[in-house]
């Protein structure tokens, strides 16, 4: 649905009077709330973190007056030693909202912009329901993008996505494993017969969810050229706020996100966030702590929702995503908001408009989202 750009102010272009952008949940200030709307880990980050943060807020290695290293190369060292690969295989960016912005202008923008009329291009293939953020790029970049229905238990359709990336030229193939809002992750066989299937283009798994429950791709990296992961520490690394995210693949793949980094912006991690993330992948302990809290809490939620006659699909991820057969989930949404309960509904695509995604919380959240909603049910 094209904009209306009539209405538009003179000094927008084009483009920008076209862009659909994403619509991210929202971040109310209200006391009291239980907040479980946007995937963020109901635990503070690491202690080490906060200190790290601390000591380079106070200058302890160089202060703020100085710009921070833009190869960010210490992190890129710590985070690829704890995936066994090397810093230059290890891409970091300003959450990983922008990794993924880059990546797409990198690999999946193949239209010649000398084209006459500018031509969108070679499709990227996607799953038609998965994170919203992809269709937005795609129109930021004049991508197309060709959706490829989930299956009937709300799965992706490898096979299919497999079949049209081999029958076709496309642009790549993008998509979410755990995949977003379903939760429902796919086995290591599947990614490789995607990267098989699709040579010649990249394939880029967005891993946001895969510490709590699912198989990472990132030990396929040399073996496949095409493959680009993406990580955030927003979900499993509790540092939603502090903005960094991750992309691993092969020099080749690397060396093209810098190349569009260093023509977009430098510093785009500050001297706290390249200290604080590299604390966090220092306390392994701490990590494995907090993910397994979260994993607990998850199967206390889902039976608890259960209960209360809730279907709900098989997460691996921080969030389930639940439908109630007899009640509306915009509704359940609003009055679990009346309750200060926040949960995140999405009224497209049609076919998840009856779902509820509920992040998963601390024990007691997760009570008090149960009692609410039982009182809302009863
Ligand atoms: C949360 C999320 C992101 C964004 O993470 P940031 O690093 O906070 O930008 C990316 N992809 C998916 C699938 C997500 O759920």
């Amino acid at each position: 649905m094209p904009a209306a750009d009539t209405a538009a102010p003179p000094f927008w272009s084009p483009v920008v009077a076209g862009l659909q952008p994403y619509v991210p949940g929202e971040q109310p200030r209200m006391a009291g709330l239980v907040k479980l709307n946007t995937n963020e880990n109901p635990y503070p980050p690491s202690p080490r973190a906060i200190a790290a943060i601390e000591a380079a807020a106070r200058g302890a290695h160089g202060g703020l007056q100085l710009y921070p290293d833009p190869q960010a190369q210490a992190l890129r060292e710590a985070i690829a030693a704890r995936h066994a690969l090397s810093a230059p295989q290890v891409f970091v960016g300003n959450g990983s909202d922008e990794v993924l912005a880059h990546a797409f202008f990198a690999f999946f923008q193949h239209a010649s912009p000398q084209a006459s009329p500018p031509a969108a291009g070679e499709p990227l293939l996607m799953p038609d329901v998965t994170y919203s953020f992809y269709r937005v790029y795609c129109g930021l970049y004049g991508i197309a993008a060709q959706p490829q229905p989930l299956d009937a238990r709300l799965r992706i359709d490898v096979e299919a996505l497999a079949a049209r990336a081999a029958a076709a030229p496309c642009a790549g193939i993008v998509l979410a494993n755990p995949n977003a809002p379903t939760g429902i992750g796919l086995p290591l066989a599947a990614i490789e017969r995607l990267l098989a299937a699709c040579p010649h283009r990249v394939v880029l798994v967005d891993e946001a969810y895969v510490d709590f429950g699912g198989e990472s791709a990132v030990g396929l990296v040399a073996k496949y050229p095409n493959l680009l992961v993406v990580h955030t520490l927003s979900k499993s690394r509790s540092l939603a706020g502090l903005r960094v995210g991750v992309a691993f693949g092969q020099r080749h793949l690397v060396e093209a996100l810098e190349r569009v980094k260093d023509s977009f912006n430098s510093y785009p991690l500050d001297r706290l966030a390249q200290a604080g993330a590299q604390a966090a992948y220092q306390d392994e302990a701490y990590f494995a702590q907090t993910r397994r809290a979260v994993m607990d809490s998850r199967e206390g939620l889902t039976l608890g929702l259960e209960d209360l006659g809730f279907e709900v699909l098989p997460s691996q991820a921080n969030f389930v995503f639940a439908r109630h057969p007899a009640r509306d989930a915009a509704q359940l949404a609003a009055a679990l908001r009346e309750r200060a309960v926040l949960v995140r509904h999405f009224a497209r695509p049609e076919r998840i408009a009856q779902y509820l995604r509920i992040s998963v919380g601390t024990p007691a959240q997760c009570d008090t989202l149960l009692r609410a909603l039982a009182e809302i049910l009863a």
